[in-house]
């Protein structure tokens, strides 16, 4: 894995994974832009999560709902009263920070004085105006999290999939935080993207479920490459714990600046719903709310043995997208010392997250019949389906597989003259991780290739 957050940032940067947002005026704090490779590899690791957490379970719809909603969701969601970080400034130097690791010492992170404020409440959501009247009414907030599309969506998913429970309702999309201090590269930014699953359960079932969903989503990650000994769990407690929840379970992953939050696993009880239902009083809520005097639904679902409408209890494992990203680019970055005293960097990627799959050269760059099958295999390799097929010709096999290396393309294939002039046509595979070349006939490459990522 990746030791410091500089060599990642570099190479993200040289091989078009990831830029500084609005880098030619001068940069914008804590947004990034991803590149050609970058999204790639973001749109492996959706697929990834919506084929894990949708396709294959059985319980659980799909959502994609606005960014932009009615001010009373975040009324009711609670974030408008209490959606805050605390804040201090520092007279010496002037600077303003998070203050929340700052509990029993208060002194500036960063010219290390103590002469700062008391923290005061600083609350992190984009306020925005809608519409071509600017007054005190006309405002709302960019969401902080996706999942408060999925409880006003309640009641029209229910419906129109007659679900009873359990089940679930994911989501992926973008939001937006104003951190008082973005940091660590894409770590804390303030627009990301969030992978969210709300899982409702009944009453009584919620702990159980919590369990279930925090050692399912640890081995998602996995999957995903990160190992083991990078992963823990923190258990989060008393004032830490977010206004919704119960009891949150923090997956932390070693990143190149320290063990940090890549998920949050949160029973978040009856308390959404609830908040955002009609009719509060008519269903015994567990968690303390608001009283909702706006909304036009009942968010309950029908209990058949009890012959009752219940609230559900829900429970949420939310995953950044971006931390999710980061921490797999710091696991698969890897430096080896090869046999004639040169480095290669490689990043190891499992398969089905390489931004390119396969990489297409031609030995020879100008010679027609090599260049011809070189691009029908492209071609025919593309319509698997399997990701992003490149044809590339440099006529520098050499150099190409050490680009290719860096980042992280599991096959190369070169097509040379034997490839055109043997009987059976074979062609040159490389593997990234084992530099090993072996051949293959052409017309069974698709089938190869099929094999190697499939399984
Ligand atoms: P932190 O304590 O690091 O601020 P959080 O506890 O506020 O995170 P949650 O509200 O639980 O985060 O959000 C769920 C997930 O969304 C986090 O685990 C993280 O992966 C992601 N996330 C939250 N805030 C940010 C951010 N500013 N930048 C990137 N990802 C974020």
């Amino acid at each position: 894995p990746a030791k410091t957050m500089d060599e990642l940032v570099s190479l993200c940067k040289r091989r078009g994974f990831i830029f500084q947002g609005s880098e030619i005026y001068g940069g914008m704090q804590g947004a990034y832009d991803y590149g050609p490779l970058g999204i790639e590899l973001k749109n492996n690791l959706k697929a990834a999560w919506w084929r894990s957490m949708v396709y294959e379970r059985d319980d659980v719809e799909g959502l994609d709902a606005a960014i932009i909603q009615n001010k009373h969701v975040y009324k009711y969601s609670g974030h408008e009263d209490t959606f805050t970080d605390p804040m201090v400034d520092c007279h010496e130097c002037k600077s303003r920070m998070r203050a929340d690791h700052m509990k029993d010492i208060k002194v500036c992170d960063n010219c290390g004085s103590s002469n700062v404020t008391e923290p005061r409440d600083f609350n992190l959501m984009f306020k925005t105006n809608v519409g071509p009247m600017v007054n005190e009414e006309s405002y709302t907030y960019l969401r902080p999290e996706t999942a408060q599309g999925i409880f006003t969506n309640f009641k029209n998913v229910v419906d129109s999939t007659s679900r009873t429970l359990p089940f679930g309702i994911a989501q992926i999309g973008k939001s937006f935080r104003n951190e008082i201090t973005p940091r660590n590269f894409i770590f804390r930014v303030r627009e990301f993207e969030q992978m969210e699953l709300e899982f409702f359960c009944k009453p009584g079932e919620d702990e159980k479920w919590h369990e279930f969903w925090v050692n399912a989503r640890k081995q998602w990650w996995l999957d995903q490459g990160l190992t083991e000994e990078n992963i823990e769990f923190e258990y989060v407690t008393g004032d830490d714990l977010a206004h919704y929840s119960k009891s949150t379970v923090d997956i932390l992953y070693r990143f190149p600046h320290g063990f940090e939050e890549l998920e949050g696993v949160a029973n978040r009880t009856d308390y959404d719903l609830g908040s955002h239902t009609k009719a509060q009083e008519e269903f015994g809520l567990s968690a303390k709310v608001k009283k909702n005097e706006h909304s036009t639904a009942k968010l309950a679902i029908r209990d058949l043995e009890a012959n009752k409408w219940e609230v559900p209890f829900c429970i949420e494992p939310s995953a950044g997208l971006d931390r999710g990203l980061l921490a797999v680019i710091t696991e698969a970055y890897t430096e080896e010392e090869l046999p004639n005293g040169t480095t290669r960097t490689v990043l190891k990627f499992k398969p089905h997250l390489a931004p390119i799959k396969v990489a297409i050269m031609p030995l020879k760059k100008n010679k027609p019949e090599i260049v011809a099958l070189a691009k029908e295999l492209k071609n025919k390799l593309q319509k698997l389906g399997l990701g992003r097929i490149l044809y590339e010709n440099t006529g520098n096999v050499g150099k190409g597989y050490r680009r290719h290396d860096e980042v992280g393309t599991p096959i190369c294939v070169t097509v040379d003259f034997d490839s055109i002039e043997q009987e059976g046509a074979p062609v040159t595979v490389r593997d990234r991780d084992t530099m090993e070349q072996i051949t293959v006939p052409a017309a069974e490459l698709p089938a190869y290739v099929v094999n190697y990522f499939i399984n």
